[in-house]
């Protein structure tokens, strides 16, 4: 557990999380309008989203079922009848005057994810609930020098509040939930989860205590937009919480601001309480019903998910439970390693992938999909290893020929000659020549036999690394001992 070391001795940090998750679909939560990321400022927005008098939502049957989706990923409890409530507060970018929200029966209720931490271990968080709700415009304060403007594009978007039980006691677990709540969403198809596009965003809720004591007075850092702003926003908020009590003061509960720039947090209002929204039931929409046979129906159309995947990577291709779990992360990597994997030997698949191929996405900083190199090419490369045609030295000089000229692997040890050298003949003249060259170090091996691997080197040297290794090892055991 990750403690934080105070003047008076050690505090123990308690995070729990509230996510809100931009819901994949084409139109709005309550209005037929569109939701396109990136689209003119005021282009998205039906008479709904701008809250003309006397129009009416309608429920968007699809965010219905990307929620009912994602409730079932995250092993929650779905609530057949739920309420949608009005949220009441006053923003310029709400023009509504209240947010359409879930209260008290929202439609997902208590579940539970595993979160994989950095030492491999398995943690678990708890799920409060899951609802739905209406995203607000945006105010843009940079388009003018004494105005701000208004885009309506995001008020009426489908969002999910997911809320976290207080369960995480460190960054390290909070950044694995995080990681791990995207994750599930992206397999599901139900959020893209781009924390930079804002689809997904983050609320942090903050407190610390003597461990085992009763939990501390909390506060809310509001909007946090990446996984690693949210482990810098703990650090410095915990501390500073620390220090108050430690000073003698008490934290008063309230919703703070992280500026990554000056690495603080900064108080933005003292923290409203549920009655101060005024929640009530939106007279304009019915309560929403679901059937058993509905829900049953989704659960039954769900993929894979990564808990699951990972646990068969580690049965059936009998890889290390922490290999496993970068391999199912994203989705992409798992489908392009399984391409790789299938038919051959999956650890020296996931090797080549999580190796070479990772390294090689990030010196060119793109994702997998934009990989140069294809999963059946790699796939291919792996076939010349495993049939002699290349060694392994070789096979790694091959990947950045492939990288760099996009060409099929067997055509490229063609073009280049690099086929593995097994002729017994020529590799023992070159092993007699290395032996005739070096009878100081044929004296010295006589002596020290570790210095065998130096006579594998230099043979591997002088073949362009093209020899055989099993054969030069063989016939080269044979020469020095004879
Ligand atoms: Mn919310």
């Amino acid at each position: 557990m990750a403690m934080i070391k105070g003047e008076t001795g050690d505090w123990e940090i308690v995070l729990g999380l509230e996510v809100h998750a931009q819901v994949v679909s084409e139109a709005k939560l309550f209005s037929g309008a569109a939701t396109a990321f990136g689209a003119d400022p005021n282009t998205q927005v039906s008479l709904v989203d701008a809250a003309m008098p006397g129009m009416l939502p309608v429920i968007n049957a699809r965010c219905v079922e990307q929620a009912v989706r994602t409730g079932l990923g995250l092993n929650a409890k779905i609530n057949l009848r739920s309420v949608f409530d009005r949220k009441n507060y006053f923003y310029a970018d709400l023009p509504q005057g209240y947010q359409i929200s879930q209260y008290k029966d929202p439609i997902v209720g208590e579940g539970e994810v595993e979160i994989d931490l950095p030492d491999g271990s398995i943690g678990r968080v708890g799920i409060e609930r899951l609802h739905l709700e209406q995203d607000a415009g945006k105010s843009l304060h940079d388009q003018h020098p004494t105005q701000t403007y208004v885009d309506l594009n995001r008020s009426g978007v489908a969002l999910m509040e997911i809320v976290s039980k207080p369960d995480m006691r460190s960054p390290d677990e909070a950044a694995a939930y995080l990681a791990k709540l995207r994750s599930i969403m992206r397999y599901l198809g139900t959020c893209d989860g781009n924390m930079d596009e804002g689809s997904m965003r983050c609320d942090v809720n903050v407190s610390v205590r003597r461990p085992g004591a009763q939990l501390g007075t909390r506060c809310e850092i509001k909007n946090v937009n990446s996984i690693r702003f949210v482990r810098q926003a703990i650090e410095v908020e915990a501390r500073r919480q620390v220090e108050i009590i430690e000073g003698g003061g008490k934290i008063d509960q309230e919703t703070r601001l992280f500026d990554p720039a000056r690495g603080e947090t900064r108080s933005l209002r003292s923290k409203e309480d549920a009655h101060d929204y005024r929640y009530f039931p939106d007279p304009d929409l019915l309560p929403l019903i679901l059937t058993p046979e509905y829900v049953a129906k989704i659960r039954a159309g769900l993929p894979e998910l990564p808990d699951a995947r990972k646990a068969r990577y580690v049965e059936r291709f009998g890889l290390s439970p922490y290999d496993a779990g970068v391999l199912v992360a994203e989705k992409d990597t798992a489908e392009f390693f399984e391409a790789v994997a299938n038919g051959r030997d999956a650890k020296q698949a996931a090797n080549w992938v999580m190796g070479d191929l990772f390294a090689m996405l990030n010196r060119r900083g793109v994702g997998i999909a934009q990989s140069p190199i294809a999963a059946t090419a790699l796939g291919k490369l792996l076939d010349l290893i495993a049939d002699g045609t290349i060694s392994g030295r070789i096979a790694k000089d091959l990947f950045v020929a492939m990288e760099e000229t996009g060409k099929d692997p067997a055509a490229l040890v063609e073009e280049r000659g690099l086929k593995q050298v097994t002729d017994t003949g020529a590799i023992e003249a070159t092993i007699k020549a290395v032996i005739d060259a070096n009878p100081g170090q044929v004296a010295a091996y006589k002596a020290k036999p570790t210095l065998f691997g130096w006579f594998v080197g230099q043979v591997m040297k002088s073949t362009g690394g093209k020899a055989n290794p099993k054969v030069v090892n063989d016939l080269l055991r044979k020469a020095l001992d004879a």
